[in-house]
């Protein structure tokens, strides 16, 4: 099988690697891929955004599988300009990516599908936004209902930031809106659930860290790492979010004539009264992503195809590795606000060729190849840059792998969190 993985980002590098693992996958390209997937696959320039192009570049390669990374090309259309061309395509079609592109939207599926999650009210004026901050009380969830790539919510004590931030989400446009939910307390996870139209097949659990500082202090991020798996969690909660949201959504989605094939994210506060959906992706999470394929022990093409094909029914159970996995995310200095790029970055190579080798690995995002000096230089192109992941017979050990890792790598003014997995590994989190 050749494999064409659309998307340029950490979780993209994460994709490719895992479908190289697989035997059955002959071939993977990326576009536009980074420097990292340049080393397992070929790269090629692609506009992600552009359904025409990705249509022209899956036809030129003669791929059998075309695996989209990222929201925006999904939201654009490229799944379903791919499938009409009669490719192979694992996405879902732009009307079922509005599970993500509106909050709004979702919370009306959900609604319908009779699945848990918070109360929340849509609001298009000053006049009813006020009125919903006030009848839900603190801390305030604000909610952009539009993408926002994971930065358009905004939980707050403060009335006024709270007013401020629904109206900046209203001013975006005549038809904007903006969403108030209530407050979910309790420990947060994600669960990945591949799905073909019909059926779900879930990977494991993840938790990632959202905000810029240690002890989740500061504003939203992209995520800045994430682990895997929870033993914190209680058992049977995979199987149970699959019955009691996954199936439901998917069996709506198909009811509404917009069948959902792809991964549904499951975003979840674990609260004293039961898991409820705080949001839901329509594609893989990063960085939860990098750290459950480090575990995964299953060929993640043959997976992908049998969802492409909606044929899970046939699928075997998947296998995982009897490990954990910790993802720290190196960001530049400036991020999120205004990241500075162009630094050099040294020391992967020697980290690829250490003790540490085995049991850790580097996949680039905000990163470039400068070709100007006398010889090609890593330098940092973006806000979040590398993502290190390392396995690890429990927690504690991939945390002392993956933070042993980092600190060999040499890249002046990034950070990064020091607590990713910390409170997991030590037995902290109670749900
Ligand atoms: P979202 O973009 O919906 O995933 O929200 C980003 C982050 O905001 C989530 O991961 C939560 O940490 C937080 N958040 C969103 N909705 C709520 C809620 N209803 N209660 C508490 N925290 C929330």
């Amino acid at each position: 099988m050749k494999v064409l993985v659309i998307g340029s980002g950490a979780r993209e590098h994460a994709l490719v690697r895992a479908l190289t693992h697989d035997p059955t996958v002959d071939a993977v390209i990326a576009a536009p891929g980074n420097p990292g997937t340049d080393a397992l696959a070929l790269n090629e320039p692609v506009d992600a955004g552009d359904p025409e192009a990705v249509v022209e570049l899956a036809r030129r390669h003669a791929v059998d599988l075309v695996v989209i990374g990222p929201e925006v090309p999904l939201v654009a259309g490229v799944a379903d300009a791919l499938r009409e061309s009669g490719i192979r395509c694992f996405g879902p079609s732009a009307e079922a990516a509005r599970l993500e592109g509106s909050k709004a939207y979702a919370k009306e599926v959900m609604a319908a599908a009779g699945v848990p999650t918070g109360l929340a009210r849509v609001c298009t004026s000053r006049d009813e936004l006020v009125e919903a901050l006030d009848a839900f009380g603190v801390p305030h969830v604000v909610k952009d209902d539009g993408l926002a790539a994971g930065k358009g919510v905004v939980v707050t004590d403060d009335r006024e930031v709270a007013i401020e931030h629904g109206m900046a989400c209203l001013a975006k446009g005549d038809d904007a809106t903006v969403v108030i939910e209530e407050f979910l307390d309790g420990p947060e996870a994600s669960l990945f659930c591949i799905c073909d139209g019909q059926r779900v097949v879930a990977l494991d659990l993840a938790q990632d860290f959202k905000r810029i500082f240690d002890g989740d202090e500061g504003p939203n991020t992209g995520g800045m790492g994430a682990y895997s798996p929870l033993a914190w969690a209680p058992e049977g909660l995979v199987d149970d979010v699959v019955t009691r949201v996954a199936q439901p959504v998917v069996e709506e989605m198909a009811r509404r004539g917009t069948p959902f094939a792809g991964v549904l994210y499951v975003g979840l506060a674990l609260t004293s009264r039961g898991p409820r959906v705080i949001e839901f992706n329509v594609r893989f999470g990063d960085p939860e992503t990098q750290a459950v394929l480090a575990r995964l022990d299953s060929p993640l093409g043959v997976l992908l195809a049998a969802a492409a094909d909606g044929e899970l029914d046939d699928h075997d159970p998947l296998r995982w590795r009897p490990e954990s996995a910790v993802t720290v995310v190196l960001a530049a200095e400036g991020y999120p606000a205004s990241p500075v790029t162009g630094i050099e970055i040294d020391g992967l190579q020697e980290l690829a060729a250490s003790d540490l080798a085995e049991h850790v690995h580097v996949l680039h995002a905000g990163t470039r190849v400068d070709v100007e000096g006398e010889a090609p230089q890593l330098v940092s192109s973006g806000g979040r840059v590398l993502s290190v992941v390392a396995t690890g017979d429990d927690l504690t050990r991939a945390r002392e792998r993956v933070y042993e890792a980092v600190g060999r790598i040499d890249f002046p003014g990034s950070h990064h969190r020091t607590d990713i997995a910390l409170r997991a590994s030590r037995g902290e989190i109670r749900v």
